[in-house]
């Protein structure tokens, strides 16, 4: 990447029809797939325990899109017409220059969501995490501030320990951590076997006070060097959401767990840029909800260890540049979670159902994203989209989700 429906009504969840004898599966990471996954294992049936690194859901992340087979994905949740009503309603985007002149605008696309008129949903991270944990309700349990530290299967369930909580066995661990997804680190191997960099651009994202005044509008400024910095005001009482990166044409090694370390490394790789990335930096370095990362892949021939399998980033990362990764992975966890009730007797033929079903839908969101990396340094095809902007909504995948009823806590049509 360079810098450069249908509507429905909500599905009423029933109470907790879970048993003593449910299934307990255990899900590592409360955000997208994490809490996607837990609402509809929880809604076939099974009981859940959702284990999440930060002491709460974690805030902060810029704008992520819904769309296509996500968006139905959504709707069987009853919650398209809320994240529709908390939706960026972003009105266009302005380029500008050094000094802050303006270069170009668009009033059809911005950067992070695409074409204006598409029937995709644009939504804050955390307010679609918001969305999806009430959705969740309190059907499930939670242990905040915390991980887990090992595991170890046999024929009928796993054993986990935590790093802070007592150690349990549940019947199944579901891996939704991540594009550094502790559960694939302990059940399949080093992070580098699986990451696969696209292209050299590394994101930070982080809010701070909307100083530039944007309401729900985007600028961006990007300088020869490749330093770039995308700013998204919704309303000038509210903070603004702010992409600050660069490239590393040769690769960049840092902790992805200290993040003072990432601050001052990406204030030191920004220095002396123009616009205003000077006062940007100051609040960078405040930020509470800073999160930075390389637009990399995950890759691996299959997601599963025996009850050990991964969703979403954690086990097929497709990379910000397409804008898929959002709805791939709540396709996933749907897919997971159906496919885990339709089998409830053997959970293993589940995770096998699943990736089988799965499998093709996300290496060609792959393939995509690679094939459009391959493309970033072309000129921008300015014929296709107003300024050669993203029409992300041409590079959405069909995909035709079943109908899973395998619970006892079924889904009305
Ligand atoms: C803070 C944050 C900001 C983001 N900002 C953007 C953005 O601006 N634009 C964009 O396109 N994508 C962003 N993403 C990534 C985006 O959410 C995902 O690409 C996509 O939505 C798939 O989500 P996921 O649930 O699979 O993974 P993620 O959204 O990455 O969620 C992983 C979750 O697992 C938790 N976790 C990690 N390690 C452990 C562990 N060892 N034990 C327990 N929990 C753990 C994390 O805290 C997080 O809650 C962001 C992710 C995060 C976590």
């Amino acid at each position: 990447m360079s810098w450069t429906a249908r509507y429905g009504t909500r599905t009423s969840v029933p109470m907790n029809s879970t048993s003593p004898t449910s299934p307990r599966v255990l899900v590592s990471g409360a955000s997208i797939s994490g809490l996607t996954t837990a609402y509809w294992l929880s809604r076939h049936g099974f009981a859940v325990t959702v284990v999440e690194r930060a002491p709460h859901l974690r805030p902060g992340g810029h704008a992520l899109d819904v769309r296509g087979p996500a968006l139905e994905v959504a709707e069987r949740m009853g919650i398209l017409t809320t994240i529709r009503d908390r939706s960026t309603k972003l009105t266009g985007i302005s380029v500008v220059d050094s000094a802050g002149e303006e270069l170009f605008r668009s009033t059809e696309c911005t950067l992070t969501g695409g074409r204006l008129d598409s029937p995709d949903v644009e939504i804050l991270r955390d307010d679609l995490c918001d969305v999806l944990h009430g959705a969740v309700g309190n059907q499930v349990e939670y242990i905040f501030g915390d991980s887990i530290a090992s595991l170890t299967q046999d024929e009928s369930g796993v054993d986990a320990t935590f790093v802070r909580a007592a150690p349990r066995r549940f019947a199944l661990v579901v891996g939704a951590d991540g594009l550094y997804s502790g559960v694939r680190r302990i059940a399949f191997g080093p992070d580098e076997q699986f990451l696969r960099a696209l292209g050299d651009l590394y994101v930070a994202t982080f809010g701070m006070p909307n100083f530039l005044g944007l309401e729900r509008w985007q600028v961006m400024y990007s300088q020869p060097d490749s330093v770039g910095a995308l700013v998204m005001g919704l309303r000038k009482d509210v903070n603004a959401r702010t992409y600050l990166g660069f490239n590393a044409p040769r690769g960049l090694d840092y902790d992805f767990r200290d993040i003072d370390a990432q601050k001052r490394l990406l204030a030191d790789r920004v220095a002396g840029a123009g616009w205003v990335i000077p006062r940007i930096v100051e609040h960078m370095l405040r930020a509470t909800d800073f999160h930075f990362y390389s637009l990399s892949q995950v890759r691996m021939s299959n997601w599963s260890r025996g009850r050990v399998v991964l969703v979403g980033d954690a086990g097929y990362a497709v990379s910000l540049g397409t804008g898929q990764a959002t709805s791939v992975a709540m396709v996933g966890a749907y897919v997971l979670a159906g496919e885990l009730a339709t089998h409830q007797d053997d959970l293993v033929a589940g995770v096998a159902a699943y990736e089988g079903e799965l499998h093709d839908y996300v290496i060609r969101n792959q393939d995509i994203a690679v094939e459009q990396n391959a493309r970033s340094d072309e000129p921008p095809d300015e014929n296709a989209t107003p300024g050669g902007l993203p029409d992300f909504g041409a590079l959405t995948l069909p995909f035709a989700l079943k109908n899973y009823q395998g619970g006892s806590r079924t889904i009305s049509p």
